[in-house]
């Protein structure tokens, strides 16, 4: 079954903007989806149409499901836990004063107990090999950094789906180029599911199973990495 299916979605702000024309998007488990486009093609407004915590105020229609029922009929809470989002800036997603802080914050709120935190936030800064930044303040990071660290929190609520919105715009080609590893080794070894929106193409083709072209709103173009080389 699909993990996340739109049907025929189409969206339109409230000053009459279209930001999405008839959109169709169909995620199975593990899949790794790039979408692609233009400054202003539509690709945040569809990050946050899947994103229901975050979706944006206008007129939408069409259909959304989530692992087989519609949005409407899903907890919200539940939703909003499953489906992880990173966005463009890494200053706006850290809240805490310090790493372990920042890692730890959303499996309090889940009520987990101080040791199940423990474990779960040593897992996670293995698996990243960020174990040297537990004790560091947030705020003196660089953007690389805290990318990895936003990153690390949104897994430690173990999302099935990963949106994630232009990720690298901010960083360095360094530090672009190890999260962008770092998303290949999550799809590869714990098979996440992946949608990444990116303009600059080069970088995350080696990563995507397929690549959607938006323009204007619209998927102009779907198909493997390869193909869509081809095609523009
Ligand atoms: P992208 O992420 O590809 O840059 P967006 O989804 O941000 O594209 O924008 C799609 C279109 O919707 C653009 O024409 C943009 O100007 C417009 N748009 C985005 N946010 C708003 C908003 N809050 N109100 C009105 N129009 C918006
Ligand atoms: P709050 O209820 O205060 O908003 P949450 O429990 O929702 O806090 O989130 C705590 C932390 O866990 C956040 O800093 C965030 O990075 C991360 N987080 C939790 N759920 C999600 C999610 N669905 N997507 C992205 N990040 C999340």
């Amino acid at each position: 079954m699909a993990v996340l299916e739109m049907r025929n979605v189409s969206f339109s702000y409230p000053d009459g903007t279209q930001a999405l024309i008839d959109i169709n998007l169909r995620l199975d488990p593990g899949d790794c989806v790039v979408i692609c486009g233009a400054s202003g093609s539509g690709k945040s407004t569809l990050l946050q149409m899947l994103k229901r915590e975050i979706q944006p105020v206008g007129l939408a229609t069409g259909e959304i499901q989530w692992d087989g029922l519609p949005f409407a009929e899903q907890e919200l809470a539940r939703t909003a836990q499953e489906i992880g989002m990173i966005f463009q800036d890494p200053e706006n997603q850290i809240a805490m004063d310090e790493v372990w802080q920042e890692l730890a914050f959303g499996l309090e709120n889940m009520g987990l107990s101080t040791d199940d935190i423990r474990k779960r936030v040593a897992e996670i800064v293995h698996f990243f090999g960020i174990e040297d930044l537990l004790d560091r303040k947030t705020h003196e990071l660089s953007g690389g950094q805290k990318q990895m660290v936003n990153l690390a929190a949104v897994l430690l609520m173990q999302p099935k789906i990963l949106l994630l919105d232009e990720p690298t715009a901010q960083l360095d080609p360094i530090a672009a180029r190890e999260f962008l590893q770092m998303m290949q080794r999550l799809n590869e070894e714990l098979g996440m599911t992946i949608v990444l929106a990116e303009h600059r193409l080069e970088d995350v083709f080696a990563l995507a199973d397929r690549v959607l072209v938006m323009e204007h709103g619209q998927i102009k173009y779907e198909g493997t990495p390869k193909e869509v080389i081809r095609h523009i």
